[in-house]
């Protein structure tokens, strides 16, 4: 699905903050076949074939994102994804890879899956799964950690790590009007690489980086970081704090929930009508203490509203001294947990630019529970800041990062387009005004 514009644009000379992004796969995502607006496998097979025709000769992998099989129509075999023999007649030998937009699900043709030392021998493995056909043979369809594998293998792991990516995706952001940008998963070489640009390296940017970027590794990676950052660290780049993943997506019904998903039989991982805690409790609370010993906050991947309050559960037990810890997305929040933000001094950071393409999985997945999307009327009501307790972000490359998104969603609670009764939650509408203070 690929949204209209909206009619939302910022302010001439507004100084705006994109406070979730992933800098380096935003610069990748610029070069890869965008599959947004395929309705089919078909039209995606349709748009590969254009790619290999435009690079005649290329051996480059062919990398495509934003396929959105959920809405597509399903094929005789019961798949959405078009079948792995069609994907090769279009590719050749040359290795593709095509993500599904939430990331958490990847269509590899024969030569990608050969990469990555995937036959119909290999068997599933923790979180790893690998999509087959009923007789068994490879469907090129895998998922998560099976999908990270393939994707690994054939981009190669330092993939990623390429300066000239990460100039072009430093000037994208810049041009949507962003002069402070948060990454929520930097890569241990990106304070480095970022610092290098800053110093005008090869000419990019000779008088320093365009904008700020703010960088939130993995707590896992955050010693390392910390002791370092003196290394990295300038006017413009600088450490936010570190990164925990408390559960999974809305889409792939991961996201912890603390009522049934209502399709969790249809949608839902077996025996999961919940979703999935990624941490334990104690595992959380560790790494509250982690990252507030380190004199850093932690921002929380939390999209369910379980997952929430387990983040804003530890934190009120461990009550951190370093300001500034957030929860990223909660997408989901329940009533009794809303005033908790501003008394605990968390931050919610969310992106509502997602609701916009979630509109029908939320119908099917929370179909009692659209109130509590996204409660950002309750959260300012409830003492939430806009641009200090409540802040805005697009997650990119899992959606553009035109901030023009976000705010519709915010404003509307629907799509440009859409008719009255359509919209999610409109009680927790906000104004425009507060919507770009959000931003900055
Ligand atoms: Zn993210």
């Amino acid at each position: 699905m690929e949204l209209p514009k909206s009619a939302y644009t910022p302010r001439d000379g507004a100084r705006l903050r994109e406070a979730h992004a992933h800098i380096a796969q935003h610069g990748l995502s610029l070069s890869m076949v965008g599959l947004e607006s395929c309705a089919s496998g078909g039209e995606m097979l349709d748009r590969i074939a254009g790619r290999v025709a435009q690079e005649p000769g290329s051996a480059r992998p062919l990398l495509a994102g934003g396929a959105r099989p959920e809405v597509w129509a399903l094929d005789a075999t019961g798949s959405a994804w078009p079948g792995l023999d069609a994907l090769d007649r279009v590719t050749g030998e040359r290795a593709c890879c095509a993500w599904c937009f939430d990331y958490h699900a990847l269509m590899a043709n024969s030569a990608a899956l050969r990469i990555a030392g995937i036959d119909r021998d290999t068997p599933d493995g923790p979180g790893a799964i690998i999509g087959r056909d009923a007789g068994g043979g490879l469907t090129g369809v895998v998922y998560e950690r099976a999908a990270i594998r393939v994707w690994d293998a054939v981009i190669g792991g330092e993939g990623l790590r390429n300066r000239g990516l990460l100039a072009e995706a430093i000037r994208s952001l810049a041009g949507f009007g962003f002069a402070e940008v948060h990454d929520l998963k930097a890569q241990a070489w990106l304070g480095p690489e970022l610092r290098t640009l800053d110093g005008g390296a090869g000419g990019e940017f000779l008088g320093g980086l365009p904008i700020d970027v703010v960088l939130w590794p993995l707590v896992e990676d955050l010693g390392d970081v910390v002791s370092s950052r003196g290394e990295w660290e300038t006017d413009r780049v600088r450490l936010g704090g570190g990164k925990i993943f408390v559960d999974g997506t809305l889409n792939s019904r991961t996201a912890w929930m603390l009522h049934d998903y209502a399709d969790a039989l249809e949608r839902g991982l077996p025996g999961k009508p919940r979703g999935v805690a990624m941490m334990s409790p104690d595992e959380i609370e560790e790494a509250v203490r982690r990252c507030d010993g380190s004199g850093v906050p932690m921002a929380a991947h939390a999209i369910g509203d379980a997952a929430v309050r387990a983040v804003l559960d530890a934190i009120e037990r461990v009550r951190p001294k370093t300001p500034g810890f957030r929860i990223e997305h909660a997408e989901l929040i329940d009533e009794a947990d809303v005033r908790r933000f501003a008394d605990l001094g968390v931050i919610c950071s969310v992106q509502p630019c997602h609701l916009l393409y979630d509109i029908e999985a939320l119908r099917r997945a929370v179909p009692d529970r659209l109130d509590r999307v996204l409660p950002l009327r309750s959260l300012i009501d409830a003492g939430c800041e806009p641009g200090r307790g409540l802040i805005f972000g697009s997650d990119t490359p899992i959606v553009r990062p035109d901030p023009g998104d976000s705010v519709q969603a915010a404003v509307e609670r629907q799509r440009v387009g859409m008719g009255a009764g359509e919209a999610i939650g409109l009680g927790e509408a906000i104004t425009e005004g507060e919507a770009w203070a959000c931003f900055s």
